[in-house]
Protein backbone atom coordinates (compact mmCIF):
# COMPACT_ATOMS: atom_id res chain seq x y z
CA UNK A 1 0.00 0.00 0.00
CA UNK A 2 1.28 3.61 -0.36
CA UNK A 3 0.61 5.81 1.74
CA UNK A 4 -1.05 8.12 -0.66
CA UNK A 5 -3.39 5.18 -0.80
CA UNK A 6 -4.71 6.81 2.11
CA UNK A 7 -4.75 10.57 1.40
CA UNK A 8 -7.60 12.33 -0.10
CA UNK A 9 -7.55 13.43 -3.81
CA UNK A 10 -8.21 16.84 -4.96
CA UNK A 11 -10.98 15.85 -6.71
CA UNK A 12 -12.52 14.20 -3.64
CA UNK A 13 -11.60 17.39 -1.65
CA UNK A 14 -13.35 20.00 -4.10
CA UNK A 15 -16.41 17.56 -4.31
CA UNK A 16 -16.91 17.56 -0.95
CA UNK A 17 -16.63 21.59 -0.21
CA UNK A 18 -13.34 20.96 1.83
CA UNK A 19 -11.32 23.17 -0.27
CA UNK A 20 -12.66 26.53 -0.23
CA UNK A 21 -11.34 29.15 -2.43
CA UNK A 22 -11.10 33.18 -2.87
CA UNK A 23 -9.12 35.74 -4.69
CA UNK A 24 -8.77 36.94 -7.73
CA UNK A 25 -11.94 35.49 -9.86
CA UNK A 26 -9.10 34.96 -12.97
CA UNK A 27 -6.79 32.84 -11.00
CA UNK A 28 -9.25 30.93 -9.77
CA UNK A 29 -10.81 30.50 -13.49
CA UNK A 30 -7.10 29.64 -14.19
CA UNK A 31 -6.99 27.15 -11.70
CA UNK A 32 -9.72 25.15 -12.02
CA UNK A 33 -8.74 24.75 -16.01
CA UNK A 34 -5.48 23.61 -14.36
CA UNK A 35 -7.21 21.01 -12.31
CA UNK A 36 -9.59 19.72 -15.57
CA UNK A 37 -6.89 19.08 -17.35
CA UNK A 38 -5.17 16.83 -14.65
CA UNK A 39 -8.07 15.13 -16.34
CA UNK A 40 -8.29 12.10 -13.63
CA UNK A 41 -12.36 11.91 -13.83
CA UNK A 42 -14.88 10.70 -15.89
CA UNK A 43 -18.80 10.48 -15.56
CA UNK A 44 -19.36 7.12 -16.33
CA UNK A 45 -22.94 7.45 -17.27
CA UNK A 46 -21.32 8.88 -20.71
CA UNK A 47 -18.45 6.19 -21.27
CA UNK A 48 -19.99 3.53 -24.01
CA UNK A 49 -18.46 0.69 -24.97
CA UNK A 50 -17.64 -0.35 -28.29
CA UNK A 51 -18.27 1.72 -31.43
CA UNK A 52 -19.25 5.09 -31.33
CA UNK A 53 -18.23 8.38 -30.97
CA UNK A 54 -17.80 8.65 -27.00
CA UNK A 55 -16.10 12.18 -26.08
CA UNK A 56 -15.15 12.06 -22.44
CA UNK A 57 -15.16 15.00 -20.80
CA UNK A 58 -14.34 15.78 -17.20
CA UNK A 59 -16.35 17.65 -15.07
CA UNK A 60 -16.28 21.71 -14.69
CA UNK A 61 -14.21 22.45 -11.80
CA UNK A 62 -15.08 25.72 -11.84
CA UNK A 63 -18.84 25.30 -10.98
CA UNK A 64 -17.53 23.21 -7.85
CA UNK A 65 -15.17 25.73 -6.91
CA UNK A 66 -18.47 28.32 -6.96
CA UNK A 67 -20.76 26.11 -5.65
CA UNK A 68 -18.26 25.48 -2.61
CA UNK A 69 -18.09 29.18 -2.26
CA UNK A 70 -22.20 29.21 -2.10
CA UNK A 71 -22.58 26.66 0.51
CA UNK A 72 -19.91 26.51 2.31
CA UNK A 73 -21.42 26.86 5.75
CA UNK A 74 -23.05 23.42 4.83
CA UNK A 75 -18.58 21.97 4.97
CA UNK A 76 -16.43 21.36 6.50
CA UNK A 77 -13.05 23.15 5.30
CA UNK A 78 -9.93 21.07 5.55
CA UNK A 79 -8.01 23.42 3.08
CA UNK A 80 -7.80 26.71 2.21
CA UNK A 81 -6.61 28.46 -1.25
CA UNK A 82 -6.08 32.29 -1.29
CA UNK A 83 -5.75 33.46 -5.00
CA UNK A 84 -5.31 37.17 -3.68
CA UNK A 85 -2.42 39.37 -4.25
CA UNK A 86 -0.36 36.70 -1.68
CA UNK A 87 -1.35 33.40 -2.83
CA UNK A 88 -1.50 31.02 0.17
CA UNK A 89 -2.65 27.15 0.86
CA UNK A 90 -3.37 26.56 4.33
CA UNK A 91 -4.64 23.51 6.54
CA UNK A 92 -7.62 23.74 8.75
CA UNK A 93 -7.27 21.08 11.26
CA UNK A 94 -10.19 20.32 13.52
CA UNK A 95 -10.04 19.19 17.09
CA UNK A 96 -12.16 19.25 20.78
CA UNK A 97 -10.21 22.45 20.95
CA UNK A 98 -11.42 24.32 18.05
CA UNK A 99 -9.69 24.79 14.71
CA UNK A 100 -5.80 25.35 13.89
CA UNK A 101 -5.00 26.50 10.61
CA UNK A 102 -1.52 25.84 9.50
CA UNK A 103 0.09 27.62 6.17
CA UNK A 104 1.15 25.13 3.73
CA UNK A 105 2.38 27.82 1.31
CA UNK A 106 2.65 31.02 0.62
CA UNK A 107 3.97 33.68 -2.67
CA UNK A 108 3.69 36.51 -4.18
CA UNK A 109 1.10 37.25 -6.94
CA UNK A 110 3.36 39.30 -9.52
CA UNK A 111 3.18 39.45 -12.74
CA UNK A 112 6.44 37.29 -13.54
CA UNK A 113 5.16 34.14 -11.45
CA UNK A 114 5.16 31.54 -13.45
CA UNK A 115 1.27 30.39 -12.49
CA UNK A 116 1.52 26.64 -14.28
CA UNK A 117 4.57 26.24 -11.88
CA UNK A 118 2.42 27.52 -9.14
CA UNK A 119 -0.63 25.53 -10.14
CA UNK A 120 1.52 22.46 -10.14
CA UNK A 121 2.97 23.04 -6.92
CA UNK A 122 -0.31 23.69 -5.29
CA UNK A 123 -1.85 20.31 -6.54
CA UNK A 124 1.24 18.32 -5.57
CA UNK A 125 0.89 19.67 -1.91
CA UNK A 126 -2.89 19.20 -1.70
CA UNK A 127 -2.66 15.70 -3.49
CA UNK A 128 0.08 14.57 -1.37
CA UNK A 129 -0.40 16.21 2.06
CA UNK A 130 -0.17 14.29 4.77
CA UNK A 131 -1.45 16.40 7.30
CA UNK A 132 -4.91 14.03 7.00
CA UNK A 133 -4.87 10.88 6.96
CA UNK A 134 -7.64 8.04 6.46
CA UNK A 135 -7.49 5.43 9.18
CA UNK A 136 -7.04 1.81 8.18
CA UNK A 137 -8.61 0.55 10.97
CA UNK A 138 -11.72 3.21 11.70
CA UNK A 139 -11.63 4.42 7.97
CA UNK A 140 -12.29 7.75 8.76
CA UNK A 141 -9.59 10.99 8.08
CA UNK A 142 -7.81 12.11 11.13
CA UNK A 143 -5.39 14.04 12.04
CA UNK A 144 -1.95 12.44 11.02
CA UNK A 145 -0.14 13.86 14.00
CA UNK A 146 -2.82 11.32 15.68
CA UNK A 147 -2.03 8.09 13.48
CA UNK A 148 1.11 5.57 13.50
CA UNK A 149 2.60 5.27 10.13
CA UNK A 150 4.82 2.83 11.27
CA UNK A 151 3.16 -0.33 9.29
CA UNK A 152 0.16 1.22 7.86
CA UNK A 153 -1.82 4.33 9.05
CA UNK A 154 -4.30 3.41 11.99
CA UNK A 155 -4.83 5.67 14.95
CA UNK A 156 -2.11 6.22 17.26
CA UNK A 157 -3.54 6.35 20.53
CA UNK A 158 -4.43 2.23 20.79
CA UNK A 159 -8.00 2.79 19.99
CA UNK A 160 -9.93 4.84 17.29
CA UNK A 161 -12.58 5.82 19.29
CA UNK A 162 -10.56 8.38 21.00
CA UNK A 163 -9.02 9.83 17.88
CA UNK A 164 -10.68 13.31 17.19
CA UNK A 165 -12.30 12.59 13.31
CA UNK A 166 -12.00 15.48 10.19
CA UNK A 167 -15.65 15.78 8.44
CA UNK A 168 -15.29 13.93 5.31
CA UNK A 169 -16.75 10.95 3.39
CA UNK A 170 -13.35 8.76 2.66
CA UNK A 171 -15.61 6.48 0.63
CA UNK A 172 -14.89 9.36 -2.27
CA UNK A 173 -11.59 8.72 -2.47
CA UNK A 174 -10.26 7.38 -5.65
CA UNK A 175 -6.62 6.58 -6.79
CA UNK A 176 -7.94 4.04 -9.44
CA UNK A 177 -9.56 6.09 -12.03
CA UNK A 178 -6.57 7.53 -14.88
CA UNK A 179 -6.52 10.61 -16.34
CA UNK A 180 -8.60 10.56 -20.07
CA UNK A 181 -5.10 11.04 -21.66
CA UNK A 182 -3.68 7.99 -20.71
CA UNK A 183 -3.32 5.25 -23.51
CA UNK A 184 -5.33 2.48 -21.33
CA UNK A 185 -7.55 4.16 -19.43
CA UNK A 186 -9.32 3.40 -15.79
CA UNK A 187 -13.34 4.02 -14.67
CA UNK A 188 -15.36 3.23 -11.93
CA UNK A 189 -18.82 1.93 -12.38
CA UNK A 190 -21.28 1.14 -9.81
CA UNK A 191 -20.63 -2.37 -10.21
CA UNK A 192 -16.98 -3.03 -11.31
CA UNK A 193 -13.58 -1.42 -12.23
CA UNK A 194 -13.28 -1.40 -16.42
CA UNK A 195 -9.85 -0.73 -17.73
CA UNK A 196 -10.30 0.53 -21.60
CA UNK A 197 -8.64 2.09 -24.44
CA UNK A 198 -9.74 3.90 -27.66
CA UNK A 199 -9.39 2.11 -30.86
CA UNK A 200 -10.80 2.32 -34.46
CA UNK A 201 -13.65 -0.45 -34.84
CA UNK A 202 -13.91 -2.18 -38.40
CA UNK A 203 -17.76 -3.12 -38.23
CA UNK A 204 -17.88 -3.07 -42.11
CA UNK A 205 -14.21 -3.74 -44.09
CA UNK A 206 -15.40 -0.19 -45.71
CA UNK A 207 -16.43 1.69 -42.58
CA UNK A 208 -14.64 2.35 -39.82
CA UNK A 209 -15.74 4.15 -36.60
CA UNK A 210 -13.81 5.20 -33.35
CA UNK A 211 -14.86 3.95 -30.11
CA UNK A 212 -13.87 2.75 -26.57
CA UNK A 213 -12.82 -0.90 -25.75
CA UNK A 214 -12.79 -3.07 -22.63
CA UNK A 215 -9.36 -4.49 -21.96
CA UNK A 216 -10.01 -6.15 -18.52
CA UNK A 217 -12.44 -5.63 -15.82
CA UNK A 218 -11.74 -5.70 -11.88
CA UNK A 219 -14.16 -6.10 -9.05
CA UNK A 220 -14.98 -3.56 -6.72
CA UNK A 221 -12.86 -4.79 -4.04
CA UNK A 222 -9.93 -4.41 -5.95
CA UNK A 223 -7.66 -2.17 -4.28
CA UNK A 224 -6.09 0.71 -6.04
CA UNK A 225 -2.40 -0.90 -6.37
CA UNK A 226 -4.11 -4.35 -7.70
CA UNK A 227 -5.54 -1.89 -10.31
CA UNK A 228 -2.65 0.12 -10.88
CA UNK A 229 -0.34 -3.66 -11.66
CA UNK A 230 -3.25 -4.68 -13.99
CA UNK A 231 -2.94 -1.29 -15.87
CA UNK A 232 0.93 -1.33 -15.84
CA UNK A 233 0.73 -5.54 -17.50
CA UNK A 234 -2.11 -3.93 -20.18
CA UNK A 235 0.19 -1.16 -20.76
CA UNK A 236 3.65 -3.24 -21.13
CA UNK A 237 1.52 -5.75 -23.89
CA UNK A 238 -0.05 -2.73 -25.72
CA UNK A 239 1.91 -2.71 -29.33
CA UNK A 240 -0.05 0.49 -30.81
CA UNK A 241 -0.04 3.57 -30.60
CA UNK A 242 3.42 3.14 -32.57
CA UNK A 243 5.52 4.04 -35.30
CA UNK A 244 4.97 2.90 -38.84
CA UNK A 245 8.02 0.13 -39.68
CA UNK A 246 7.62 1.79 -43.30
CA UNK A 247 6.54 5.53 -43.43
CA UNK A 248 6.91 6.03 -39.54
CA UNK A 249 3.38 7.87 -39.04
CA UNK A 250 1.72 7.24 -35.68
CA UNK A 251 0.08 4.25 -36.00
CA UNK A 252 -3.19 3.60 -33.08
CA UNK A 253 -4.80 0.46 -32.26
CA UNK A 254 -7.42 -0.14 -35.19
CA UNK A 255 -5.68 1.69 -37.91
CA UNK A 256 -2.64 -1.12 -38.48
CA UNK A 257 -1.28 -4.75 -38.55
CA UNK A 258 1.73 -6.31 -36.63
CA UNK A 259 4.41 -6.73 -39.45
CA UNK A 260 4.93 -10.40 -37.90
CA UNK A 261 1.68 -11.02 -39.42
CA UNK A 262 3.52 -10.61 -42.79
CA UNK A 263 7.36 -11.66 -42.33
CA UNK A 264 8.84 -14.96 -40.97
CA UNK A 265 10.53 -12.99 -37.98
CA UNK A 266 9.22 -12.70 -34.48
CA UNK A 267 9.16 -8.86 -34.18
CA UNK A 268 6.98 -5.92 -32.23
CA UNK A 269 7.03 -3.52 -35.09
CA UNK A 270 3.81 -2.38 -36.67
CA UNK A 271 2.37 -1.37 -40.08
CA UNK A 272 -0.19 0.81 -41.50
CA UNK A 273 -2.69 -0.14 -43.48
CA UNK A 274 -1.39 2.06 -46.19
CA UNK A 275 2.09 0.45 -46.29
CA UNK A 276 0.59 -3.26 -45.45
CA UNK A 277 -0.79 -2.38 -49.48
CA UNK A 278 2.02 -0.86 -50.64
CA UNK A 279 4.71 -3.48 -49.59
CA UNK A 280 2.64 -6.64 -48.54
CA UNK A 281 -0.28 -6.53 -51.15
CA UNK A 282 -2.94 -6.59 -48.54
CA UNK A 283 -6.43 -5.99 -50.63
CA UNK A 284 -9.33 -4.53 -48.55
ZN1 LIG B 1 -8.79 4.78 13.50
ZN1 LIG C 1 2.98 3.21 -43.06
Amino acid sequence: MLITDCIPTVKSLIEQGAISVSGHDELIEKFSEFISLKGFHFDTSKIKFGPNLTHLEDEIYLDLFKKNQKDRDSYEVLYSLDFSDRISLTAHCHSEQGKSLHLLFTAENTPALDKNALFEALYQLLDNSQYFLVCQKCNQLVDSKLIDIRTEPVCAVGSCSKTFKQVFDVSKIDRITSSRYDEIRVAVFDDEIVIFNAVTFWPHPHESFPGLDIKETLPLSSTPAEVRALKAEIEAEQKFPADCFYCKEEVSEGKGMELSDFINKETNEVICYGCATEHHNVIY
